[in-house]
């Protein structure tokens, strides 16, 4: 019987042991969490994008949102259809 009680023991212990080991493994990514999704968002938003100058008045914006005139990457760029229609007449 006290085989019993001392394998249950030494059970207990190891399982306290495991547990303590696991709330430290818990704290420590609780406390470097907010940062790794912080920079996740932050390196997502500096993501490298193309910018490209508006051809009339020289504002940067990225090409996703820029206004091509005519095909090709290399064409020029307008911020805006007005300033694409003054490029085109200019
Ligand atoms: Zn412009």
């Amino acid at each position: 019987m006290s085989k019993v009680l001392l394998i249950i023991g030494i059970a207990l212990g190891v399982y306290w042991l495991w547990r303590q080991g696991r709330m430290a493994e818990a704290r420590e990514a609780r406390a470097s969490k907010p940062a790794a999704p912080a920079t996740a968002r932050s390196s997502a938003a500096q993501a490298p994008q193309d910018m490209v100058a508006c051809a009339h008045c020289g504002l940067h914006l990225p090409r996703s949102e820029a206004l091509a005139d005519g095909p090709g990457g290399s064409a020029p760029f307008y911020c805006s259809p007005a300033h694409r229609q003054s490029g085109r007449q200019a």
